[in-house]
């Protein structure tokens, strides 16, 4: 049986001071009845902390990209073996801002998706189209386009490390929220996509995530969706409150 989950990905936000209060506050606040697992991905400077900090929680720590090589002369750069080492085992692959501003294309993606795999990794793995390609009504080919170039690679056995988190460019950080019908329709989508390439139980385990512009008052309904697995959320999991709402309303 598929996984509820609920990821908060920090983005460029939060100082080590500032990890520290809200992972103390999420402690505090974030139900411990909830059957869902919880994630958060902090900066890179502030893995290693969290990890430590909450070691004896129900709370995992994700990073939000590495790189697809092994090591080598890539500054500035991430690897898949310098998270594992601190113990981080789970990463955030094609986030659509990597695919925006850092040009991150399908075919790196897929390496990345290929790299965090050889290391056991949980990918949770991000594609979405943007605002043009739904008034295009090209939002179903372009999700179909985005799994196959960046994600169809892998083998039946890499499916139980892969999460999707469909996240439409439109709705990440504008407040803008796709309706809850909208969401339904594409995961659906998305798992009879998943379903005709890898066949019914991969489609049927296969957690899938929606993200943008979720938040307390939205959770409920759009969680309450039969193909929506949980969230990716933004801009919500930086207040512990609002975060922990939006986990307790899966
Ligand atoms: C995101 O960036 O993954 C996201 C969903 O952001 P927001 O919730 O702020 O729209």
């Amino acid at each position: 049986m598929r996984k509820k989950i609920v990821a908060g990905n920090w983005k460029m936000h939060k100082n080590a001071e500032e990890t520290e209060d809200l992972l103390n506050d999420l402690i505090d606040k974030l139900p411990n009845d909830v059957e869902a697992q919880i994630i958060v991905a902090p900066t890179f400077v502030n893995l290693a902390s969290a990890v430590d900090h909450l070691e004896f929680t129900n709370i995992a720590v994700a990073a939000q990209n590495m790189h697809q090589t092994e090591a080598g002369a890539f500054t500035g750069e991430i690897s898949a073996d310098m998270l594992k080492s601190i113990g981080v085992n789970t990463v955030i692959i094609g986030h659509s801002e990597r695919r925006a501003y850092f040009n991150e294309t399908d075919a790196i993606l897929a390496n990345k998706v290929s790299t965090a795999l050889k290391h056991d990794m949980v990918v949770i793995f991000c594609f979405g189209e943007e605002l043009k390609d739904r008034q295009d009504n090209q939002h179903f080919n372009v999700v179909e386009n985005q799994l196959r170039d960046g994600l169809f690679h892998i083998e039946n056995k890499d499916w139980e490390l892969i999460v999707l988190a469909y996240e439409p460019v439109w709705a990440i950080g504008t407040g803008e929220t796709a309706s809850p019908e909208q969401a339904q329709e594409m995961h659906e989508f998305i798992r009879e996509t998943v379903r005709k390439r890898y066949g019914n139980t991969i489609a049927e385990d296969v957690s899938i995530l929606y993200g943008g512009s979720v938040k307390p008052e939205n959770a409920g309904e759009i969680f309450s969706k039969p193909d929506v697995d949980g969230g990716l959320i933004g801009g919500a999991a930086l207040k512990a409150e609002d975060f922990s709402k939006i986990v307790s309303a899966i």
